[in-house]
């Protein structure tokens, strides 16, 4: 395999902010990386490194074996671990990646780090977990910048899901200036460069994708947290999501200057649910669907599809579901009540939330009545997890 060649690095001010580029060239054909940068900050400025293009570009090459050489600085300590210990980790999380070399054309050393933190805000659990976790000096840093990335998440019929990134992007705006935050929302083509690769679906790829939008703000940004969706105690080589390897991969991410956190990983997702459920700002406004642009032009969450379902089962528990009435659609769950409750017990082996989950609700009122049938799916379900994971 031909290597990525990184050249023709630039930068320009764009009537939304900034946007930054590179050439990747593979063998014969070229191909522009893009990243279009908007913000609160009166002026954007663009990163001193190449360290996005690299993390962003790093898994497509390992995924064809290709070594990637960069005309531009990237920082030491990333470079270092792209050569070694991310290969390492990447080789036992995905056996089929293969070994590259990667170059620069200089290393710089770190520079100072000022403590400023960012972090994604999605309107979900996770993410509204991180904000209360480090609201007001309660954690370790405090979070002075919210982000919204493109790199993938929004699925890709770009038409169908351009309602739905303008209203996240809304949301993250108004959050933003009613917390008296900066934003920061960053657009990329990056998505292009995984397409067709194998096992390299958005769940399986999006923390190297995230940290890759995240490295483009190094002028703004110096600690980027990105929120676990599996908390410490559960176990990290199983299943398909990247996310499980967070604890590992994201210090290997860092920069010296620019420093990545598994941010809440501490907690469960029944925790987080636990603490999210009486948190004001998030009644309106939580989203958690992953149903289909169609099903959720209008409403924010579906209620209908499995996180709906889950996240609606364990505020039912909580008794908290009243407060959320203006997310979802609370007949809607209530006609399916039983059925949600059933796919929690029959799945309660194929996740460690959802065992949690069934541990919640048994012997209180939602508890189901499970028959041989319910059992049966339940079997169906943890074979399925196991398939989709190989
Ligand atoms: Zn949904």
């Amino acid at each position: 395999m031909t290597e990525f060649h990184l050249t023709g690095f630039r930068h320009e001010k764009t009537a939304e902010g900034l946007r930054l580029s590179c050439d990747v060239r593979d063998g014969t054909s070229v191909r522009e990386l893009v990243y279009s940068i908007a913000g609160s900050p009166s002026e954007l400025l663009p990163p001193q490194s190449a360290d996005w293009a690299l993390v962003g570009l790093f898994l497509p090459a390992m995924m064809q074996g290709r070594s990637i050489k960069i005309d531009a600085p990237i920082s030491r300590e990333l470079l270092y671990n792209a050569n070694n210990d991310l290969q390492a980790l990447f080789k036992v999380w995905r056996p089929r990646v293969k070994p590259i070399k990667i170059e620069a054309s200089s290393s710089d050393p770190s520079f100072a780090n000022e403590g400023r933190m960012a972090t994604g805000f999605s309107g979900g659990i996770d993410s509204f977990a991180t904000l209360i976790l480090n609201e007001e000096g309660a954690g370790a840093n405090e979070i002075g910048a919210l982000t919204i990335f493109d790199v993938g998440a929004f699925g890709k019929d770009a038409a169908a899901c351009e309602p739905i990134k303008e209203r996240s992007k809304q949301r993250l705006k108004q959050l933003a200036e009613k917390t008296g935050r900066d934003w920061f929302a960053v657009d990329t083509n990056l998505d292009d460069f995984f397409r067709g690769l194998f096992q390299s679906s958005f769940q399986r790829t999006h923390t190297m994708r995230n940290a890759s939008a995240a490295l483009a703000l190094q002028s703004h940004v110096d600690i980027y947290g990105i929120s676990s969706s599996f908390a410490y105690t559960d176990n990290m080589f199983s299943g398909t999501d990247i996310s499980k390897i967070d604890p590992i991969l994201l210090p290997l991410l860092t920069t010296g200057a620019f420093r990545f956190v598994s941010a809440g990983a501490s907690l469960s997702r029944q925790e987080k649910t636990r603490l999210v459920s009486t948190y004001e700002p998030a009644f309106d406004t939580l989203d958690v669907c992953i149903a289909a642009a169609e099903f959720r032009s209008d409403v924010t969450n579906c209620s209908n599809c499995p996180k709906c379902r889950r996240t609606l089962v364990a505020l039912d528990a909580l008794g908290r579901l009243e407060s959320f009435k203006n997310s979802f659609d609370l007949d809607l769950y209530r006609e399916n009540r039983e059925a949600a409750a059933k796919t929690i017990f029959a799945a309660a082996n194929a996740s460690m939330s959802n065992r949690e989950l069934r541990d919640l609700i048994k012997g209180t009122e939602l508890e189901p009545k499970m028959g041989l049938r319910d059992h049966f799916k339940g079997l169906k379900i943890k074979l399925r997890a196991k398939v989709k994971a190989l």
